[in-house]
């Protein structure tokens, strides 16, 4: 193939979610050197403002080499050692990697469940708690991206802090699109990903540690279990040592600094209420086609949509069209969900009025062809009357 033969997309499926064009032309500058003062500069012009969008003052804040995978991994194996006692919340696939991490790494994993689509209380971890700890670490997702669901953080921190554990939470999905407040909600390590609300390629995996944690990685009786993602040595580059670990992509990081600059231009607030305003459209023109949200309605995330699949459609042929007729993409279910469910996304760039009227009209054409909406035009209407035009 030619790849300058590609056709774009809208991308509004879980992620990679749409690339503004000063990232990209970031990505295409000069590669220099992983030592060159002027990338190091870079890197440091990225802690400084990852630092920023997660709302924090801790000094290790930097970018992982991999995408939100490796963050995770990297959070994982940093803080547990063989035997390390772990309580993990799951309520999604995202919840349920993070357990098979832990093990994989020797901690004794515990977890706590709840239904797809619903989300923890403060109560259902205290319990959990009691019953079965203490804890070294408590992990949580805080965007479910395979059910839509949103957790609360800070009632689930108070419980984990008080009970002496540290606070691991997944913000892959949540960060750039929704409030993060590493410091103000105490979590002690925050893994994300550059391909959903930050709207970079994948390929980087932002991470801050708080005090607490960096104490519990330098109080280590062993070996971190992963060479790559040892922070100790990590770290040792983005510090002030500048000691060689592994080569830093270069490039990726110029795509993250644009990325990130695009993101504080805007502001953090301001890109958050984008994210609501464009979700509460979407909601009301899926709702008015007759589509139902799979998440409790308390509990929804702006950037990512699951609904049931009507009945009488095969999901997958919906999504094909929609594709290679409209040139959207839209995310199938994933886990519990597979099959069943569209996975509709509004992270970035990709959380824009042309994106929700595009997809409202486009998923209008083909369900009414199959007889399963009445009005083709009923979703869009509904949008733009929330739309308020
Ligand atoms: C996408 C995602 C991940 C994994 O990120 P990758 O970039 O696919 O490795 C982890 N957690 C959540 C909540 C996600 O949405």
């Amino acid at each position: 193939m030619k790849l300058s033969d590609l056709k774009p997309r809208m991308l509004m499926g879980p992620g990679p979610s749409d690339v503004h064009p000063r990232v990209l032309a970031a990505m295409s500058q000069p590669t220099i050197g992983h030592l060159d003062p002027q990338f190091l500069e870079c890197l440091n012009e990225i802690r400084n403002m990852l630092k920023a969008v997660f709302q924090t003052n801790n000094e290790l804040t930097l970018a992982v080499s991999g995408t939100g995978s490796a963050g995770m991994e990297t959070c994982v194996v940093n803080l547990i050692e063989p035997g390390d006692k772990i309580l993990v919340c799951v309520n999604g696939v995202f919840g349920q990697r993070m357990t098979d991490v832990a093990a994989r790494a020797g901690a004794e994993v515990i977890t706590i469940e709840r239904p797809w689509g619903a989300v923890f209380a403060a109560d259902d971890v205290e319990a959990a708690i009691r019953e079965k700890g203490p804890f070294k670490v408590v992990g949580i997702v805080h965007a479910e991206t395979s059910t839509g669901a949103a957790q609360p953080i800070p009632s689930i921190s108070e419980v984990a802090h008080e009970a002496g554990a540290l606070l691991l939470v997944d913000t892959v999905t949540s960060l750039g699109g929704m409030e993060v407040d590493a410091d103000g909600w105490q979590i002690d390590a925050c893994y994300s990903g550059t391909q959903k609300c930050l709207s970079c390629p994948p390929g980087l995996s932002p991470v801050t540690f708080s005090a607490a944690a960096v104490a519990a990685m330098e109080a280590r009786k062993t070996k971190v279990q992963s060479w790559y993602l040892d922070m100790s040595m990590v770290r040792a580059y983005w510090g002030s040592e500048r000691l060689y670990h592994h080569t830093a992509p270069i490039n990726m990081n110029y795509a993250l600094h644009e990325a990130l600059r695009i993101v504080l231009e805007e502001g953090l607030k301001a890109r958050w209420e984008r994210h609501a305003l464009h979700h509460r459209s979407l909601k009301a023109g899926l709702e008015a086609m007759g589509i139902r949200y799979l998440a409790d309605p308390d509990h929804q995330l702006p950037m990512l949509n699951a609904v049931a699949a009507p009945e009488g459609v095969h999901e997958g042929e919906v999504r094909t069209r929609l594709l290679d007729e409209y040139d959207i993409e839209i995310g199938a279910g994933l886990g519990a969900f597979k099959g069943k469910a569209w996975r509709i996304g509004l992270m970035g760039e990709s959380a824009t009025e042309r994106h929700v009227t595009a997809v409202l009209s486009a998923l209008g054409s083909v369900l009414s062809e199959k007889g399963i909406v009445k009005e083709k035009d009923a979703g869009l209407a509904a949008a733009k009357a929330a739309y308020g035009s």
